[in-house]
């Protein structure tokens, strides 16, 4: 099968790589296998890719850790942050292709799409400043010694990502881990390999040298697994559901005991005190949970609205929440695409179908639309309970539940009733009410008066059972470095 096809989209034409991107070259699978990535929106193949296995995950690695120990070792700082900003301006002169292939593989409204790309610039380029600032510190420990530590970049870098934003997240791992002074092998999501192949090949135009960066598509349970438990990998980063986490932790514990970051699922809660501006709330509200089709690992699915506001807040929400433009990604009109896959959208309309079983009340959609595409209406479910599957499971979809509360100490205590700590919201208009609660709710990231807000320089990653180290800002270099002391006599 070929390396590359000529792709049509409504927005641009442009050439697909489709091999696997190892040691600077295209190269097909050593099985000789491919599989086909589907378009959400038509539920037809797109175009088949090349798929890895574990041999040429062994394959990459080497690549990785010839270059590691070779050709990266030799470049300086500044030089690899001049790679990454210069792949960061690759990313933004091709943002019209970037951003159509995400519309086409993922589903994302192509306004939404061109968004992640600028965010994924910034991250390279964020990085790409961090490069040549990364060091130790000397430290006095009397005349007679002198010593210092160094930051040392890890070694091989696993990283696997998912399919809810491919390139972004493909940003975030590479920027941080690049600029440290690493080397990379990356497996992109069995459901959204075209972008990440694409930006392999931008890699290759920013001069990044051969081996540095290998971009793999592929299988979780083959390919994944098997960078997991691969002996030679020194770190691995995941982002995906807390399930494959947990089993990325094992297999480490298992081989080589590879460093392990984790970026896991999240059960968001989104809190609205009664003094809240209730229009501007409820665009955070919407965005919080209908934004990316309810696919955010953060999505702020757990909505407590204070009592005095609660019936005019549910009247206002629902209206908005209909308004919202589900349709064709690369309609520019369109709010909320379809969902990735199949298997997601049955498991979304299996939560939906609980909610109501379990005795929740619909507000608003519910529903699949149209026959074709993975289409679903945002759904809000009232008259929830804590033990409610919809109020414990992250559901991955345009799908929350709203509840009542109180007080402030009833709403800090239902914030945290849950095994994830990944975000949170609070809407209030009295800054003393704001921060006691972001204080006292257990999550990695708090937004006040806003959702889902992110910046490359703002650290970003889970309490509890969301996660392991953070990703973004100077925090994300420590996953990237370890720290070496030397201790010189000198008396
Ligand atoms: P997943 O965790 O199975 O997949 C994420 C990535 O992990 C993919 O690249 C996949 O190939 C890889 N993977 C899967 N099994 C693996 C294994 N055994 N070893 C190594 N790598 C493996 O997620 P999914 O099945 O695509 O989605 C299921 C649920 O996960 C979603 O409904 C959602 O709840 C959650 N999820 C969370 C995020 C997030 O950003 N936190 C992203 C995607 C999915």
């Amino acid at each position: 099968m070929e390396l590359t096809k000529t792709i049509s989209t409504p927005s641009v034409t442009y050439e697909q790589p489709l091999g696997l991107y190892i040691d600077g070259r295209w190269v097909r699978g050593v099985e000789e296998k491919t599989f086909e990535t589907i378009n959400p929106t038509t539920e037809e193949a797109i175009v088949a890719v090349h798929e890895a296995g574990p041999q040429d995950v062994d394959i990459a690695v080497k690549a990785a850790r010839g270059a590691f120990d070779g050709i990266w070792s030799q470049t300086s700082p500044s030089s690899r942050g001049f790679m990454l900003i210069k792949l960061a301006e690759l990313f933004e002169s091709n943002i019209r292709t970037l951003a159509a292939i995400e519309s086409l593989d993922n589903g994302k409204p192509l306004k939404q799409a061109e968004g992640d790309v600028k965010l994924a610039a910034s991250c390279l380029r964020y990085y790409g400043g961090w490069a040549d600032k990364i060091h130790g510190k000397t430290i006095d420990t009397g005349p007679g010694c002198f010593d210092y530590t160094r930051h040392e970049a890890i070694g091989v870098c696993g990283q696997i990502i998912p399919w809810n934003f491919p390139l972004l997240m493909w940003s975030w791992k590479v920027g941080p881990a690049l600029a440290a002074g690493n080397t990379i092998v990356l497996k992109t999501a069995e459901q959204t390999p075209l972008s990440g192949l694409y930006a392999a090949r931008l890699c290759h135009e920013a001069g990044i040298p051969a081996g540095v960066v290998n971009i793999i598509s592929g299988f979780g349970n083959k390919a994944g697994s098997a960078m997991a438990s691969h002996m030679d990998i020194d770190k691995i980063a995941f982002t995906g559901s807390t399930n494959v986490g947990r089993l990325i932790l094992e297999a480490a514990a298992k081989s080589n005991l590879k460093k392990v970051t984790l970026e896991l699922g999240g059960k968001s809660p989104n809190i609205v005190f009664n003094d809240a501006d209730i229009e501007k709330t409820i665009e955070w509200i919407n965005l919080g949970i209908f934004f990316n089709h309810g696919q955010c690992c953060c999505a702020g699915s757990r909505i407590y609205v204070q009592s005095v506001i609660y019936d005019k807040f549910i009247k206002a929400f629902k209206q908005r929440a209909e308004g919202n433009i589900v349709g064709d990604p690369f309609d520019e009109n369109t709010f909320q695409g379809p969902q990735i896959s199949q298997m997601q959208f049955d498991r979304i309309m299996g939560y939906i179908q609980s909610g109501k079983d379990q005795g929740a009340r619909i507000e608003a959609g519910g529903r699949r639309i149209g026959s074709k595409g993975f289409f679903i209406q945002p759904t809000i479910f009232s008259n929830v309970h804590e033990d409610m599957d919809i109020m414990k499971e992250e559901i991955f979809g345009p799908v929350c539940a709203i509840r009542k509360f109180d007080t402030e100490e009833e709403v800090i205590r239902l914030g945290n009733q849950s095994i994830y700590g990944l975000a949170a919201g609070i809407h209030t208009n009295d800054i003393r009410t704001a921060i006691r609660t972001a204080n006292r709710l257990k999550a990695g990231t708090v937004w006040i008066n806003n959702y889902n807000l992110l910046n490359a320089q703002v650290p970003f990653g889970g309490f509890k059972q969301s996660g392991i180290g953070r990703e973004l800002g100077k925090y994300a270099l420590s996953n990237y470095t370890q720290v070496k002391s030397v201790r010189v006599k000198i008396d």
